[in-house]
């Protein structure tokens, strides 16, 4: 009999490695999208300082047009009246008053020089003409005597020869008459007011502006180097390649000069043949983003730390766990096994291995019951050792065990339905229940018992047959009235007649005595 136990759980591996792949799947998730949020905050971060620089650019381009406009309206005011009124002291003297009342209205410039067609200085608003002071060797005075165009000239970054500061020239051709060159006429800028303004705009320690020419020549950059002026920048990236596709865009590389990379904004003025660069360092643009960037992979570390941590915690448990699930398994296998055991021992026999007595006893109530209830018949068999004392005394106890162990084996034999029960009845007694069999039905199974034993001829010598034999007992059910008792003693009835006829043979119990049936004593073995 096996009680009936709780269903244990299955010992989870698979469980463990789906834990482990969760785990797997939400550090990694968190890693990449990690990556991308500090890899898209980078992109945003450069992109806001490329069109911060875009508008500065804008800005210090409309500056700078806007002082070389006036600058030259200035020019063409004054070569105007140089040439109707002519160059004599008179004129210049006149021409010098009126730059001192405009001088209010042009805050940068640094002084106004005219020109003889020689180079000579006839006036200069920066004092007293230093003697034998000629400029027929500068750039934008060769220009202009070379160059009938009577367009202004800006010439590169010189040294003032009266005030020996950095200035930028914005000249002018004037002519006689006739159209020949008479001179020119130029103003100074000051690259110091340019620096001036630059300077209050924050680039950063690594950041530049600056103002050149298309061709890459400085005009001026900040922060200053004297060994900048008038450098060419044409090699630079931004005038070979961007400069040539568009006036105003972004770009970033490694400067040649110092390594340094950075963002450059650039803009081309529409007018005029300048380009106003705002140079970023990267990596200083970058500081606040790396900083934040930083914080993020440390916070998203410990996260994954603290995941780990729980994740290792869970599937230590989980294998703890799948353990012990497995030895309750290997347990609970066990108790069934000893169980079943158990039940066969309950309700068999250990010698014989035919159902016991208890067994017996169950069957055959239940049988007598079912038999009333579905009015079928039911047949009894009581089969006894014959003289199985003697074969004791002469061959032992475990001779006698041998013995009783093939009679058992044979009776088995004899029967073929899955519901007939061969049991030990008690010593050398056994007992067949025959459900849905007729006594003749029985007979036939007890004579075959006989006949069979006859065949089997085990060796008994203290019997008169010379072999082992046994007398069997048959009772059938008789009505309503029949109990597991009345049909034990029914077939006990029959069997002694048996014994009585002289045994080896079978007897069937009929209503108030036994009466013998079939077999008559077989002929000895
Ligand atoms: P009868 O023909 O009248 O049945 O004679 P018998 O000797 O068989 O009958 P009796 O009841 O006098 O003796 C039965 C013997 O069966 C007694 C006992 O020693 C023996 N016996 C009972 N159970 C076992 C057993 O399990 N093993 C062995 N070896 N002998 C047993
Ligand atoms: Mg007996
Ligand atoms: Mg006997």
């Amino acid at each position: 009999m096996s009680t009936p136990l709780l269903p244990v759980p299955l010992p989870h591996k698979r469980d463990v490695r789906l834990a482990v792949l969760l785990l797997l799947v939400i550090c990694v998730s968190l890693a990449s999208l990690t990556a991308w949020k500090i890899w898209a905050a980078r992109q945003r971060a450069l992109n806001e300082v490329q069109v911060h620089s875009l508008n500065l650019t804008q800005a210090l381009d409309t500056y700078a047009e806007g002082i070389i406009r006036q600058s030259s309206m200035m020019l063409l005011g004054l070569s105007e009246r140089l040439e109707v009124d002519g160059g004599g002291p008179q004129q210049l003297a006149r021409l010098a008053g009126l730059v001192e009342e405009q001088n209010e209205l042009l805050t940068q410039l640094h002084g106004l020089t005219i020109y003889g067609p020689t180079g000579e200085w006839l006036m200069s608003t920066n004092g007293p003409i230093p003697d034998g002071a000629n400029s027929a060797d500068r750039e934008f005075f060769i220009h202009h005597r070379d160059n009938p165009s009577r367009e202004v000239f800006i010439g590169p970054p010189i040294r003032s020869r009266s005030t020996q500061d950095w200035v930028i020239t914005v000249s002018r051709r004037f002519e006689q008459p006739g159209g020949q060159f008479a001179g020119v006429i130029a103003v100074t800028l000051g690259v110091e007011n340019f620096l001036r303004l630059f300077g209050k705009i924050d680039v950063g320690k690594d950041g530049a502006i600056a103002l050149t020419y298309t061709s890459g020549r400085i005009l001026v950059r900040y922060p200053f180097r004297e060994q900048d002026m008038g450098r060419d920048f044409s090699r630079s990236p931004i005038y070979t390649r961007y400069l040539v596709e568009n006036s105003v865009g972004t770009a970033s590389f490694a400067s040649s000069l110092d390594g340094v990379e950075r963002l450059y904004a650039f803009r081309k003025n529409e007018h005029l043949p300048l380009v106003t660069t705002v140079a970023i360092g990267k990596r200083e643009a970058l500081d606040a983003w790396r900083m934040e960037a930083w914080l993020t992979v440390g916070l998203v570390l410990a996260l994954q730390g603290v995941i780990a941590v729980i994740g290792r915690l869970l599937i230590r448990d989980m294998r703890h766990r799948a353990e012990m699930d497995a030895q309750l398994l290997v347990a609970r296998e066990e108790l069934l096994a000893t169980n079943r055991q158990l039940a066969v021992l309950a309700t068999h026999d250990t010698l014989t291995g035919l159902a016991n007595r208890r067994r017996f006893d169950e069957v055959l109530a239940s049988e007598v019951r079912r038999a009333q209830r579905e009015a079928q018949p039911l047949a009894l068999l009581l089969i006894d050792i014959d003289h199985f004392k003697r074969f004791n005394d002469a061959y032992g106890h475990i001779g006698g065990d041998e013995c009783l162990k093939a009679v058992s084996a044979l009776l088995r034999e004899c029967v073929r339905r899955p519901t007939d029960v061969v049991a030990r009845y008690g010593g050398e007694e056994l007992a067949m229940v025959l459900p849905n069999t007729e006594v003749a039905g029985a007979v036939v199974v007890a004579e075959t018992v006989l006949a069979r034993l006859a065949e089997l001829n085990i060796v008994h010598a203290g019997s008169p047959f010379g072999r082992v034999s046994v007398s069997i007992g048959v009772a059938g059910m008789a009505g309503q009235g029949e109990t597991p008792l009345t049909l034990v003693a029914a077939a006990d009835q029959a069997l002694y007649a048996a014994k009585a006829a002289g045994r080896n043979r079978c007897v069937v119990f009929e209503g108030g005595g036994a009466a013998h049936r079939g077999s008559s004593p077989l002929p000895q073995g």
